[in-house]
């Protein structure tokens, strides 16, 4: 497979183009047109455009299918040069709001929700992209490709602000060599400029990757899937809690590097019966002194065969209020996209029938 110019920093196409300014001139074909193909980088020379094309490919992945929810959500399903493909959602946070004479006051906010592994390894019992098992990790340039792909489809222009969540299909931090170059590249000046502040990694909890990730210093925020506050039901949802104990998370996210205005995110996948009850809320409270967090409760979103089940919102409501007296900042999530199933936990890999 070849390489795509997507899996390069600026320094590194500097080094492997010559000219080296030529690297500039393209990264903005890349990263403010968005180009589909070398002819199209209308100021690079036809020799070097043609030396590129046979050297590099462009966007590693095309979109295939597309569905819109009545909230806007967007859920991509994108297939990479061997045939695989992943999902990747466009979520609008924000609308678009003008004043009486129709000026706009507010543009509206889109986050993208990246994958960053074909499947996953960890295996959560509740999620659904676990049930299709591992295959490969995403190259830095499929990961990268996801954001241009999905900016380019809703020509959304290279200037304007985004989000990035790296909360698709797959492990972020089980694929951090090339997680980090993505995140690099994202930050680029002559690219995207997607600060490190505009980019959350979610991750189930690898304390020891938590530990690599802050040393990298890439100024990313972190989300932690908690979704348990003892060991016992950690492992039975997250089987690699037995590598990883919640204190041992706790422990990493407490060395992790976190900009002071800011605070860690930490997920607490809601379950009917099973951690929504208030004594869980208050051993929550407990595990999280001391530390600048803010929780974010999700619905369990059920799908066919799962054994779990949504919490009443009652209860929700209830888990909530305790820990907002408890001096918790403390948020439910919204569900977007429910209707298309784009929601957490819902992304897979499509095979075959599934496709049509
Ligand atoms: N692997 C990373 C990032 C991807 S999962 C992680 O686990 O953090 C993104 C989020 O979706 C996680 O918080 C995960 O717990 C949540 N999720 C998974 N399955 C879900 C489901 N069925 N309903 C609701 N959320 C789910
Ligand atoms: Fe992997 Fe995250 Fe799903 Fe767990 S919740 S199986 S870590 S994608």
């Amino acid at each position: 497979m070849k390489p795509s110019l997507l899996d390069f920093t600026l320094k590194e196409l500097q080094e492997n183009i010559k000219p080296s300014f030529r690297a500039k001139q393209i990264y903005g074909w890349l990263y403010h047109q968005y180009v589909q193909n070398f002819d199209e980088m209308k100021n690079i020379p036809k020799q070097l455009r043609d030396e590129l094309a046979e050297k590099y490919l462009l966007n590693p992945l095309k979109i295939i299918k597309k569905e819109e929810s009545i909230d806007g959500t967007i859920k991509y399903l994108l297939e990479l040069q061997d045939g695989k493909t992943v999902e990747a959602v466009w979520l609008k946070m924000k609308e678009t709001l003008t004043d009486e004479a129709g000026e706009v006051t507010q543009e509206a906010k889109y986050t993208i929700c990246v994958s960053t592994q074909v499947g996953c390894k960890v295996g959560c019992a509740f999620c659904l992209t676990a049930k299709g098992g591992f295959t490969r990790d995403l190259t830095a340039g499929e990961i990268v490709g996801q954001v241009v792909a999905l900016k380019r489809d809703n020509e959304h222009k290279h200037n304007r602000m985004i989000n990035i969540v790296y909360m698709g299909m797959g492990e972020p931090l089980d694929n951090l060599d090339n997680l980090a170059r993505a995140i690099e590249i994202f930050k680029e000046e002559e690219g995207l400029c997607i600060s490190g502040k505009r980019q959350t990694v979610s991750t189930s909890g690898l304390s020891n990757k938590i530990d690599r990730l802050g040393e990298m210093d890439l100024g990313v925020h972190i989300a932690i899937s908690l979704h348990a506050v003892d060991d016992e039901l950690r492992t039975e949802l997250i089987p690699m809690n037995k590598a990883h104990n919640i204190s041992s998370i706790i422990e990493a996210v407490k060395r992790f590097p976190i900009d002071t205005r800011k605070r860690v995110m930490f997920e607490y996948l809601v379950i009917k019966n099973k951690n929504d009850d208030i004594g869980s809320a208050k051993k929550l409270v407990k595990l999280l002194s001391g530390i600048k967090a803010k929780v974010n409760l999700i619905y369990f979103n059920p799908y066919p065969g799962t054994e779990y089940q949504r919490p009443d919102k009652a209860d929700m409501i209830a888990f909530q209020e305790y820990l907002v007296n408890h001096g918790l900042l403390c948020t439910i999530r919204d569900s977007k996209g429910i209707d298309i199933s784009a929601a957490c936990g819902q992304l897979k890999e499509k095979t075959g029938s599934e496709l049509k």
